[in-house]
């Protein structure tokens, strides 16, 4: 028996037919939603990626602002720049690209953005919001691995949940994602002691430490949903025996294949949702601005 493998892809395609409907329905009632990202600097990764989700965006309907800003800029014009989206009536999600240059500092100006306007949902506001149970925008990449876990259909009241990661973008806002849907959440960070002896227990396994195929199948119990949300690029030997590139996560998809009941593969998985919950949070801010609830 081989593990269900949760296609990100067809998931993410299937969200966006979604927007696109709800982004043409509700335009008639006043201008299409429109996303800002604030890129500093020329940092190429960050640039093919503002390149993707401007296709992205277009793709359901919504307009695509970037704004750019030179390496050498200080706080004070980056916070201007963040200032003038945040009272720009014309614009509904604001996003910043990250990494940024060394004399700026990443903390203050995402917390600069406007908590409306917050789609990464990374402000203290809507991170507040969401560990109170309250109508939030929730960070991108844990709205994703959740939304990868809820397209299996599985009921998680009761559940034994296990999330190895205590990040505040991913690892944290799931956990509180999962115990608000009622499963019994177990944290796991570095300093845990025998990560697999609390893995091994788990009946859903979110699996975001940053550590390159972490998790193999000794970590892994028979019929476990895991939710690899790792991404990284490592070296391996290709088919024709030379070192090449390939995508990994921080599960061994391979290795965890024949015991795991159902598992996001990397690339394919949560990667592609993420995108497109920014733009979710983007049309839902923008259905908050014209009050369309
Ligand atoms: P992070 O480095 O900020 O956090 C990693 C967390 O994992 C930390 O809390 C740390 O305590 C924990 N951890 C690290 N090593 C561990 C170990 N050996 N055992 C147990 N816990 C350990 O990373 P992040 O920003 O949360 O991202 C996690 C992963 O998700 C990365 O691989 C990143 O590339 C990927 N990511 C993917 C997407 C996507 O869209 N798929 C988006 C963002 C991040």
């Amino acid at each position: 028996v081989t593990a269900t493998l949760i296609d990100g892809n067809a998931l993410a395609a299937g969200l966006k037919l979604k927007l696109a409907d709800e982004v043409a329905a509700s335009s008639k009632h006043g201008r299409p939603p429109s996303l800002a990202a604030v890129l500093i600097g020329e940092e190429p990764a960050a640039a093919a990626y503002a390149r993707s989700q401007a296709r992205h965006a277009a793709g359901v309907g919504m307009e695509y602002r970037l704004c750019r800003l030179p390496a050498e800029c200080d706080m004070t014009a980056a916070a201007e720049a963040i200032a003038r989206l945040n009272s720009d009536a014309a614009v509904d999600g604001i996003m910043l690209h990250l990494p940024l240059p060394a004399q700026l500092d990443t903390f203050s100006l995402q917390q600069a953005v406007a908590p409306r306007k917050d789609v990464e949902g990374i402000g203290a506001a809507n991170l507040g919001l969401l560990l109170m149970g309250r109508d939030a925008l929730v960070p991108c990449t844990a709205a994703a691995a959740f939304a990868c876990l809820q397209a299996t259909g599985v009921h998680l009241a009761g559940r034994e949940a296990v999330v190895v990661g205590r990040s505040v973008i991913v690892g944290k806002p799931l956990a509180i994602l999962l115990l608000a849907s009622h499963a019994t959440v177990t944290q796991c960070h570095t300093r845990t002691r025998d990560l697999a002896a609390h893995t091994r227990r788990a009946e859903i396994l979110c699996v975001a430490a940053g550590v390159p195929e972490l998790i193999g199948a000794d970590h892994v119990s028979p019929g476990t949903i895991v939710i690899d949300v790792g991404m990284h690029r490592v070296s391996g030997t290709g088919p024709d025996g030379t070192q090449q590139l390939r995508t990994a996560g921080d599960v061994q998809l391979e290795a965890v294949l024949p015991v795991a009941g159902a598992i996001t593969p990397v690339p394919g998985g949560v990667g592609p949702v993420t995108v497109t919950m920014l733009l979710a949070n983007t049309v839902k801010a923008w259905r908050q601005s014209l009050r369309l609830g």
